[in-house]
């Protein structure tokens, strides 16, 4: 049996960063499940779909291959076989998966399938809204990462800043509150934190304690 580590919760909470260094410690892959989702949108915007076209969105998404492969440990998402991981981190593109894209039906019903399928033949950390509640049912080891709003907005902000961009701190947190209300309140798979899962939130807490609370779960056996 694989050994299964599920981390979910809104974003901007560390998640895809928490994931990573938990995966290189155990020696296992790491699948960000948000990077499928974000390679789907840009397939269908590729195609011309408009984004509040469900029956265009339903049809379309069936054409999408997606699949993950392993370079030096980095997940590369490829999308009809070539390697999207550079045009998936858009805004356009999260907008897309976000509000269009994984509130659909048949989308995440051919994703969760391939995350299934992943974490059968492979120990994984996996990251997303839906691990531990809807893909992973009977992980090992479940997360629910959170952390406030507003310390989310000011370490995005921080990103930002580092990259030498601008940004609006109260814009950003508005957007983060857009996008948490649309995770939580889809009719399918919506964000929300498993009855079983371990509650961490990282308001005040840095990387390195989150990475450890949670290899400290994987030795306590906490299911
Ligand atoms: O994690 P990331 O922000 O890259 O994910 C992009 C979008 O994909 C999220 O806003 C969410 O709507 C969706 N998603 C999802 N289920 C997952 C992972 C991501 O619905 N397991």
């Amino acid at each position: 049996m694989s050994y299964q580590i599920a981390i979910d919760g809104p974003a901007g909470a560390g998640k895809s960063t928490v994931a990573r260094k938990v995966a290189q410690k155990r020696g296992y892959i790491y699948v960000d499940t948000g990077a499928m989702y974000r390679a789907m949108a840009l397939f269908l915007l590729n195609q011309g779909v408009k984004p509040g076209d469900t029956a265009a969105i339903e049809e379309k998404c069936v054409e999408a291959d997606i699949s993950i492969r392993y370079e030096d440990g980095e997940q590369v998402v490829l999308l009809n076989g070539e390697n999207v991981n550079g045009l998936i981190r858009t805004e356009e593109v999260g907008n897309m998966a976000s509000r269009h894209t994984s509130p659909n039906p048949r989308v995440r019903e051919r994703l969760t399938a391939l995350q299934k399928e992943l974490a059968s033949t492979n120990d994984v950390v996996m990251d997303g809204r839906d691990i531990g509640t809807c893909v992973l049912p009977d992980a090992d080891v479940k997360v629910y990462l959170t952390a406030s709003a507003k310390v989310r907005a000011a370490r995005r902000c921080e990103e930002l800043r580092a990259k030498g961009e601008e940004c609006d701190l109260s814009k950003i947190e508005e957007d983060i509150i857009i996008r948490d209300r649309q995770d939580m309140n889809r009719e399918i798979a919506p964000l929300k934190q498993a009855e079983d899962a371990v509650l961490i939130d990282s308001s005040h807490m840095d990387i390195e304690e989150v990475v450890q609370a949670i290899l400290n779960l994987c030795k306590e056996g906490v299911q």
